[in-house]
């Protein structure tokens, strides 16, 4: 079932969260142990995130180098799937134009319409490690608003080298929202355009980057109302849990935290007192968020579903 739907036929704030692929050589169970802990909130859709290859230069002995890809965390597609079949419920894959032809893309698509997932993530991805700026792959999508632009096309029926077939995708396509502004927009109001610009091209719901002032999200949330942005906006929510998170979660994700948070966080000598403080902080985050009727509440795990059962107990 869609997102949308999920939405549109709840009456209360709907439960979900989004696993990260197991590192490479782990087995599915150690997914399944991050998942089951959440299940008994009812999670209708959980999402999975994908990872893009990195390159790395390997000595080759004779003064020359190897460019050689690594891929850390494999397996959307088939992660997908898994969960699907496991635990009878949605799972809606990132899908990123990073290192994607448009082949490559449509063929992603076409095996996700093939094992009947309905809702997918697109999202641009981040550059890699060798890059200093976002560079698409040869024949790729530039922008999220390209890859929507390619599934929508493909929900008409129009696949890449082929006139109109009978067989269109339905899928219900998820796009990312910046209530702090992505990093390298100019500013506020052209990251906003270009939003609207996704959600013209076939985004059919908005997903946030985390925040920790609800504020930040209900004024986003404003702003693109103002510019009729009319789609479903769904809160994305971290639980801090570690010393480390402290410097990065603000430097990774270009957000920041609130003067509040920050004073207690800056007290805490422990990672047990940080997540103490990440956890009522939390609580409160979604208890206002599920009071002011956000749709969903979207958790990233970050790999550790732990901290979202503590929040989640309390609320859901
Ligand atoms: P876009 O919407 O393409 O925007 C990128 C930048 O370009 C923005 O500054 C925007 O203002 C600008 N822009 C947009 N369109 C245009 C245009 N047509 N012309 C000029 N400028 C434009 N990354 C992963 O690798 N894997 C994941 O699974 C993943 N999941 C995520 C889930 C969520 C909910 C969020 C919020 C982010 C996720 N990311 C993931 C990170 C995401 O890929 C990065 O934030 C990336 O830098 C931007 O992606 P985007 O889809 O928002 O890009």
């Amino acid at each position: 079932m869609k997102v949308t739907e999920y939405i549109s036929n709840s009456k209360d704030t709907i439960f979900s969260f989004e696993i990260l692929p197991p590192l490479k050589g782990k087995g599915i169970d150690d997914l399944y142990a991050a998942i089951d802990p959440l299940m008994e909130f009812n999670p209708p859709f959980v999402n999975v995130t994908y990872h893009r290859e990195e390159y790395q230069y390997n000595e080759m002995g004779n003064g020359l180098l190897k460019k050689v890809s690594v891929r850390k965390r494999p397996g959307t597609v088939g992660i997908c799937a898994a969960i699907m079949n496991k635990y009878k419920i949605d799972a809606v894959p990132h899908l990123i134009c990073g290192g994607f032809t448009k082949e490559e893309t449509e063929s992603a698509l076409i095996d996700l319409k093939f094992l009947g997932v309905d809702n997918v993530l697109a999202l641009r991805g981040d550059p890699i490690k060798s890059e200093q700026v976002f560079s698409p792959a040869k024949g790729g999508n530039a922008y999220a608003s390209d890859l929507i632009n390619q599934m929508d096309e493909m929900n008409q029926g129009k696949y890449l080298h082929e006139e109109t077939v009978n067989n269109p995708s339905n899928f219900c396509i998820g796009t990312a929202g910046y209530p702090e502004k992505h990093f390298e927009a100019m500013n506020m109001s052209t990251d906003l355009n270009y939003l609207k610009m996704k959600v013209e091209a076939g985004a059919d719901f908005i997903v946030t980057q985390m925040f920790f002032d609800n504020s930040k999200y209900f004024s986003f949330v404003e702003k693109c109302k103002s510019i009729g942005i009319d789609v479903p906006i769904i809160p994305g929510l971290k639980p801090i849990t570690s010393l480390r998170h402290i410097s990065f979660l603000p430097k990774f994700f270009h957000i920041d935290f609130p003067e509040a948070l920050s004073i207690e966080l800056s007290k805490c000598k422990t990672n047990e007192q940080v997540k103490q403080v990440g956890k009522e902080w939390g609580i409160n985050q979604t208890k206002e968020l599920k009071e002011m009727g956000a749709p969903v509440i979207h958790f990233y795990t970050m790999g550790r579903g732990e901290s979202v059962k503590n929040i989640a107990k309390e609320v859901f």
